[in-house]
């Protein structure tokens, strides 16, 4: 997608603080971190938001989660704890549209539910 920032920094087409990247998978650091580590797991593949997922992402969204597993022991924040956060549209707060996932941590965080 053209306009769309997360393809932009996929693309290499827009710069951003890389941590981690493969040929379906980019990770990088939040440019406005709400905690100590903030990094975002993004596919490269455009993907609105969970809601527009289909059954043959099924597999992409298992290695987002396992990126983010092998970042959090890469930075040493696996044993504090972290959260893994997916917002989904308006009521989320989801302001780019195209699927990520927060990695956050190195800090105490505050309950969420
Ligand atoms: P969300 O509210 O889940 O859509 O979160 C989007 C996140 O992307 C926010 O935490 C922003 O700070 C972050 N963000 C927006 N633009 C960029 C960018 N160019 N590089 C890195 N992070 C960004
Ligand atoms: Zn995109």
């Amino acid at each position: 997608m053209e306009n769309c920032i997360f393809c932009q920094i996929a693309k290499k087409q827009s710069p951003a603080n890389l941590e981690y990247e493969d040929k379906e998978i980019v990770a990088f650091w939040d440019t406005n971190p709400k905690t100590a580590v903030h990094i975002l797991i993004v596919p490269k593949k455009h993907i609105p938001s969970v809601t527009e997922l289909k059954a043959e992402d099924e597999v992409l969204m298992g290695k987002m989660i396992m990126v983010a597993k092998k970042i959090a022991e890469e930075k040493g924040i696996a044993e504090g704890g972290y959260r893994l956060c997916i917002n989904a549209g308006k009521h989320s707060g989801q302001v780019v549209d195209h699927i990520h996932l927060h990695l956050m941590g190195g800090q105490k965080l505050d309950a969420m539910v």
